[in-house]
């Protein structure tokens, strides 16, 4: 027997104030972000409701619903089971206190990336979890640039970085620009964007919609918000923003208020695609049609046990390499997994169950990536 799932509820929700800031310091405050933090606010705990009747399309501007918060173009959200998500939180907890083995490899030797030995450019430089520094003639930019030790709005509690970033903070190159995928703590880590921020006045932050706020908040004022299939540039580099399939959450009261994407970067000599965090959708094959083939994609490959929690806002191994092929990637590269423990799947299964699947027959025009953290290579 399977237990009633309920619709989240999307009226009646407008008296909602804004979204809270990251930093809480007060002992109420620390309990009330515990409780977000064990409502799966880092990557998610919810799924989607049944498909629509209507055909699909992802490429256009992204859908809300009647109060103002973001919704997939599949559905809305729906709970998880209470049966699933209960044994979920406590072995976060568990984790958290006896952290388990299989975490990424870091590279031996972090590289020196303005060295003149390092692999010629375009290169890109995985930094762990879903930060990766890509290198173009024309720019330099990270990708959900994550420095501090805990995913987590509370600095004592919630995933601790099991491998130290591939590359020093102070080391990186100048940096043109950021891209940010959605608000959980993994991907938009507001002490790193504020450290990049003072670094160069000059770094741009580009944000889905209903994020600049956080980050404005914080004192980072170079922030350019865009819908999906908007479009950015930068010396001759377009910056679109464009779908994926997850969700936002920050706070008890934010969920869906924030916008999540994926990013892609075209120039004249390379494509660049940024999966940031999603399920698998169609819209890959759109996106592929519509700006691919792409040189390189960076495709989140981890935090995908439970299926029941996880596997409409998450992809496996598998679908990641679908997607790539979708994508009409010539190469993908393994991110979102080994860094933090965030999901229940062993930490060293996802890269392997990557490299399988791109042995498939149907996927054999791709190069699947994984890369130790901090290790580079030129695409
Ligand atoms: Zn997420
Ligand atoms: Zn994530």
């Amino acid at each position: 027997m399977t237990e009633k799932r309920t619709p989240v509820s999307r009226s009646l929700r407008n008296e909602h104030g804004p979204a809270q800031a990251a930093s809480i310091p007060s002992r109420r405050g620390s309990i009330g972000a515990a409780i977000v933090l064990l409502s799966g606010l880092v990557c998610g705990t919810l799924g989607l409701a049944g498909s629509p009747s209507e055909p699909i399309t992802w490429l256009a501007p992204s859908p809300q619903t009647e109060d103002g918060r973001f919704t997939n173009p599949v559905g809305g959200l729906l709970n998880a089971r209470l049966r699933t998500r209960l044994p979920f939180f406590w072995k976060r907890i568990a984790v958290t206190l006896h952290p388990r083995p299989g975490a990424a490899r870091r590279a031996f030797e972090a590289p020196d990336v303005r060295a003149a030995a390092a692999p010629p450019l375009p290169r890109v430089t995985w930094v762990g979890h879903a930060t990766v520094l890509v290198e173009l003639e024309r720019a330099r930019f990270l990708t959900d640039p994550i420095w501090s030790r805990r995913a987590s709005p509370i600095p004592w509690l919630g995933p601790a970085r099991r491998v130290e970033p591939g590359l020093d903070f102070d080391a990186l190159p100048d940096i043109d620009f950021v891209l940010v995928s959605h608000s959980h703590f993994d991907h938009m880590d507001l002490p790193t964007l504020s450290r990049l921020a003072k670094r160069s006045a000059n770094t741009l932050f580009y944000v889905p919609l209903g994020n600049a706020a956080l980050l404005r908040d914080q004192g980072i004022e170079n922030v350019i918000e865009l819908d999906w299939t908007g479009r950015g540039s930068f010396n001759g580099l377009e910056i679109h923003c464009l779908p994926a399939q997850h969700w936002s959450k920050r706070s008890l009261t934010d969920t869906d208020k924030a916008l999540w994407s994926s990013w892609a970067v075209i120039g004249p000599d390379r494509r660049f695609f940024f999966g940031g965090d999603t399920g698998y959708f169609s819209g890959f094959t759109e996106i592929g049609e519509a700006l691919g083939p792409f040189d390189l994609a960076a495709l989140p490959i981890g935090a995908y046990e439970p299926t029941e929690i996880m596997h409409l806002t998450h992809m496996n191994p598998e679908e990641a390499i679908q997607a790539a092929v979708d994508l009409r990637a010539r190469s993908a590269l393994a991110v979102h997994f080994g860094t933090f423990d965030l999901a229940d799947e062993p930490l060293d299964e996802p890269p392997r169950r990557f490299l399988e699947a791109a042995r498939r027959p149907d996927s054999s025009s791709l190069e699947a990536w994984v890369l130790d953290i901090g290790e580079s290579r030129s695409f």
